[in-house]
């Protein structure tokens, strides 16, 4: 026996394991980041917003962002949790028994709703110009700066918000003088009690992806009104003030030309409630926070916006706008989901080590990143597209055209496992309900489904370069950004040309042949070459080693091809550096 006994021997490895699993001092073992600053703990963010936006306006803005990411981090994150577990219910009388439909949102979803459409305006934003203090309109990418920190809490409400902006935007654009002066003052008004939401009651169940199969009938009347009738399937805020809806117009050719698109208006000029019922409410995966329905339309009056018969094209412009939104918003769920990785990852200490110390986790951390950072440049360079397309220039229309359905197609699809992905960062906990990852999860699987499905966003991609000639501004944009960044390394921008090539070829063939089965494959190679040189262009502005680094690995990981077999440890060829 030696001179140490058992007891003594298993108080030495405890010791030593408790040595070995020392935290640091401030540590907890389970590390919670509630309560962080999503706007001051993102440095990348803030200098690619410095980047994009004229000094001025950034300077401007410093208090408002870091606000909104205060919220987002706190209090607005304390709400969504509630207002997930607590759904809408659907009212159908008083308890008076007056048949008078009402939806019951829970007041934690009010208290958002205050905050995104009162504090901020950010359904307004983009059509006034008195906004947060600011003289003059912002351009597009301040409201889609600010949702992008404010869906890292709260994604439900985000889709009657974007609704409301791309509603009061068709309005503006196509409605009759008329109807615009008489509506728009509720759609912008920033006092609670006068503010209107809007709606898009377009999904029929026979006409989905599909609107030219739309059944629901208007009948026109003596005094320049409609009356509608049908049934719309999935409609999301049901009980807006105000929705834009799809009808067939009795008499007129069948299929898309018999299309047009109505205002309807739930209250009516005498005060009466409008001819539709809210049927039922659905139950959800996700955005259960807020409501979506199906409607019946009983003769209810509607007024036709724009061209008879050119409702789709005109509504088109609409889900455009929320497709960009939907990008938006996904890059913001990536975005909480790899911060919350990268605060578990730093804090979590396993066999002695922070997880992040750990070269198996690092490459993990990467693939989650990747993916995150690449649809971050893709909201960034499409809102400023957008903005130059309002303003008249022609190519950046073709450009935008390209871009949105890009990002809706990848960035919404990307969410999906970025969000699973990063769950598991967080362990058992990322499982459990009462952490922010199974509400992203559920949330970031609608972005791909709604205003759009994959297969039709990517085939919209096709659209614009065969209607559009989206393909060659594309290539010449990003050829710009290439000449404009010559902090990139020569090998790796010579590699970027080549893939930019190959995507377009690609693209280009299918697209004029029609080669549908091409369209996603497509579609993502061209995502992955423009985010790159988007990612690679910023970096070299920025100087900024790690985001260069990140836009290299887009290539590496996500368009050239892998020997899955070889041992190399590192990715990146050395004549890139
Ligand atoms: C929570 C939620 C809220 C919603 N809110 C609203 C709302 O507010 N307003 C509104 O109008 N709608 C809303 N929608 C409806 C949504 O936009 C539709 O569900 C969606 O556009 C798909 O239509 P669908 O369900 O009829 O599916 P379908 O069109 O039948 O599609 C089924 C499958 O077929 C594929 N497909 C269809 N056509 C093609 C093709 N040409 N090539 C290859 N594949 C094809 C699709 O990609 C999809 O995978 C909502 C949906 C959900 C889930």
């Amino acid at each position: 026996m030696s001179a140490i006994d058992k007891p003594q021997m298993a108080a030495m490895a405890a010791s030593e394991s408790y040595a070995r699993h020392q935290l640091p001092s401030n540590a907890h073992p389970v590390p919670d980041r509630r309560g962080a600053n999503f706007y001051d703990t993102d440095p990348t963010f803030k200098a690619l917003l410095q980047l994009y936006l004229p000094g001025d306006l950034f300077q401007h803005l410093q208090p408002h962002l870091s606000r909104m990411g205060e919220l987002a981090g706190g209090r607005l994150d304390e709400l969504a949790l509630i207002a997930d577990r607590n759904p809408p219910e659907l009212e159908m009388r008083t308890r008076a028994g007056e048949d008078r439909q009402r939806i019951i949102k829970h007041p934690a979803y009010e208290e958002m709703e205050r905050v995104a459409y009162g504090e901020f305006g950010l359904q307004a934003i983009s059509h006034r110009d008195d906004m947060l203090g600011w003289s003059g309109k912002m351009p597009a990418l301040v409201k889609y700066a600010l949702t992008y920190l404010f869906v890292q809490a709260e994604f439900g409400l985000c889709c009657p918000l974007s609704m409301t902006d791309s509603l009061t935007r068709t309005l503006k654009k196509f409605g009759e003088p008329g109807l615009i002066e008489k509506y728009l003052p509720q759609l912008l008004s920033l006092d609670w009690d006068e503010q209107a939401q809007g709606a898009m009651f377009m999904t029929e169940q026979a006409a989905g992806s599909d609107i030219s199969n739309t059944q629901t009938v208007a009948t026109a009347q003596a005094d320049g009104t409609f009356r509608i009738t049908g049934d719309k399937w999935f409609c999301s805020n049901p009980d807006a003030e105000f929705a834009m809806v799809l009808a067939h117009v009795e008499g007129d050719p069948a299929g898309m030309k018999g299309i047009s698109l109505f205002l309807l208006p739930r209250t009516l000029d005498d005060g009466s409630t409008n001819s539709y019922r809210i049927i039922r409410l659905k139950e959800k995966m996700g955005t259960r926070s807020m409501a979506s329905g199906e409607i019946r339309l009983d003769g209810a009056t509607a007024y036709l916006v724009g061209e008879r018969g050119r409702g789709f094209v005109q509504i088109a412009d609409m889900v455009n706008n929320s497709r960009l939104s939907n990008g938006v918003r996904s890059s913001g769920m990536m975005r909480r989901a790899v911060a919350e990785a990268e605060f578990v990852a730093h804090e979590r200490i396993a066999f002695g080590k922070r997880l992040e110390d750990m070269p198996l986790m690092q490459r993990q951390l990467d693939k989650l990143r990747v993916p995150a950072e690449q649809a971050r440049s893709m909201v960034l360079q499409t809102a400023q597209t957008l903005a130059r397309s309002d303003a008249g220039d022609k190519d950046a229309y073709a450009l935008l055209r390209i871009l949105t359905p890009m990002i809706k197609f990848r960035a919404c699809r990307d969410a999906r496992k970025v969000t699973g992905d990063a769950m598991e960062v967080r362990g058992g906990c990322g499982y459990i309900e009462e952490w922010s990852d199974p509400r992203l999860v559920r949330d970031a699987h609608l972005g791909s489904i709604w205003e759009g499905t994959s297969n039709i966003v990517a085939l919209d991609v096709f659209r614009a370069i065969k209607r559009e000639g989206s393909l060659p501004v594309l290539n010449t944009y990003l050829h710009g950004l290439l000449a404009d960044a010559p902090g990139i390394p020569a090998g790796f921008a010579k590699a970027l040309k080549a893939a930019l090539q190959n995507a377009s070829a690609l693209a280009e063939r299918a697209a004029e042949h029609k080669t549908e089965v091409l369209a996603r494959q497509a579609a993502s190679g061209l995502y992955h070459c423009t985010s790159a040189i988007a990612m690679a262009w910023e970096a070299s502005k920025m100087q900024d080693a790690a985001r260069m680094r990140l836009a290299q690995l887009v290539l590496v990981n996500r368009v050239l091809p892998r020997d899955p077999l070889s041992a190399s440890a590192s990715d990146i060829p050395a004549d890139w550096n």
